[in-house]
């Protein structure tokens, strides 16, 4: 069995490992020229760090992430707290597993020094593939081609494998901007910030922020306003004084925190439908290639190291000459839960950025009555095991 897999983001990478980790052939295949994050933060939930965990990478996860204690939730004027449930050591006992906080580039590569040199080719931007019975020939940019028995669209949320097998999408623009800032967490020290997962809800709008890098060095934000800005590329910069400006009125932690930066990112959230398929013959689809969701669980490259594990599991004994079955079952296994995941982002979309008012009111005091586990509005998604689930099924 030879796999093809297109684009080295956290999802095409975690399947290069899991799928060798099943004994199979895999040539992973990216554009860029080299692997590069952006500068932000990312949180990886027990969900997927027990997968990693599996595939040898406790030792550098323990050693590049930060462990946050709790996640706090506060109100967006007079910063009262309206919940905090503990993580660290609850999340373990609960889940089984850690949660942690990332800086995108440290597990980009601790995914990456894992892999074994000649798996990884870049400079390779696949253009097109041409299906035949037995296998697949993926073209790329400069001219080459390669042949697989099967190719999976890791390529993101702008996917080209997607295009070529579904045709074009058509996303909805959410009315929802996110600008994203970083810094050394000296900068924020006097603020006295502590080590969560912290979540400040207001009408509109929402804050995120915590420390990423090995001995929490730095300290991340995520900022979701309302706006108009249409560009769906981290690579946009934006005003840091267009984001102070949308927290006018908001308590002064967070516009200390907004305003500790120099530079800020700005990305405009798109809605997309689940797609009614992954697979087209020889050729499927995983993480944001396959199922792109609104950042509002903290789920979009979690749930692509599912889809890697799972992936591996179906394709580990399947016959080269029919590939089919293994893939049908890999996406009836995967999508009700990615759906249950893009469904419930966009639920709390909305349940964040509640105007002050009754509703605001109940969601606050529902909050506040589950405080005393780690994330229990989430336990069906974190408690989950979906190499165990498979196993049994
Ligand atoms: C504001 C915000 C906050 C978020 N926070 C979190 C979080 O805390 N936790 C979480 O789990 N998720 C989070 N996400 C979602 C997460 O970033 C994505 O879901 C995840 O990065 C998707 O990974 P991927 O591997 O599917 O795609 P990508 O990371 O986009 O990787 C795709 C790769 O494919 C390559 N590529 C593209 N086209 C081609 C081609 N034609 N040929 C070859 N290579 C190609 C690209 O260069 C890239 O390297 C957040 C998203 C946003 C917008």
């Amino acid at each position: 069995m030879r796999i093809i897999v297109i684009g080295a983001g956290i999802g095409g990478l975690a399947a290069a490992l899991t799928l060798r980790r099943a004994g199979l052939d895999v040539d992973v295949f990216e554009q860029a020229t080299e692997l590069r994050e952006v500068g932000a933060g990312i949180q990886i939930s027990p969900n997927a760090s027990r997968i990693l965990r599996r595939l040898g990478l406790e030792e550098p996860m323990s050693r590049l992430g930060v462990r946050p204690h709790a996640v706090v939730f506060r109100r967006w004027d007079d910063g009262r707290e309206l919940a905090r449930q503990p993580l660290a050591d609850a999340c373990e006992r609960n889940f089984g597993a850690p949660y942690y906080h990332f800086h995108r580039a440290d597990l980009l590569d601790l995914l990456r020094a894992a892999i074994p040199a000649g798996v990884l080719h870049l400079e390779h931007r696949c253009v097109g593939l041409t299906q035949h019975n037995d296998r697949v020939e993926v073209q790329f940019h400069n001219g080459a081609t390669a042949d697989a028995d099967v190719v999976v669209g890791a390529d993101g949320i702008h996917s080209t494998v997607r295009k070529v097998i579904m045709g074009p999408e058509s996303p909805r623009f959410s009315g929802h901007v996110a600008y994203r800032g970083l810094v050394p967490a000296d900068r924020v020290k006097h603020l006295g910030i502590e080590i969560a997962a912290m979540a400040w809800w207001g009408p509109g709008h929402h804050f995120v922020h915590y420390y990423v890098g090995a001995g929490a060095r730095y300290h991340n934000w995520v900022a979701v306003t309302p706006g108009e800005w249409r560009v769906e590329s981290w690579t946009a910069k934006g005003e840091v004084a267009d984001a102070l400006a949308e927290f006018e009125g908001w308590h002064p932690q967070v516009r200390a925190i907004i305003g500790s930066v120099e530079t800020t990112n700005r990305w405009a959230l798109y809605d997309r439908d689940e797609l009614a398929r992954w697979t087209v013959g020889r050729v499927t689809l995983m993480g944001d290639a396959a199922h792109p969701m609104l950042p509002y669980m903290a789920q979009g490259a979690v749930q692509s190291i599912e889809d890697a594990a799972v992936l591996a599991k179906c394709l580990e004994h399947a016959d080269a000459r029919d590939v089919a079955p293994a893939l049908l079952r890999y996406e009836q296994t995967r999508k009700p839960r990615t759906s249950r995941c893009q469904e419930g982002s966009r639920r709390n979309g909305v349940m964040y950025h509640l105007p002050d008012g009754a509703d605001q009111k109940k969601r606050d005091s529902s909050l506040a009555s589950s405080a005393t586990a780690p994330l229990p509005q989430n336990a069906w998604l974190y408690g989950h095991d979906v190499e165990a689930e498979f196993e049994q099924s």
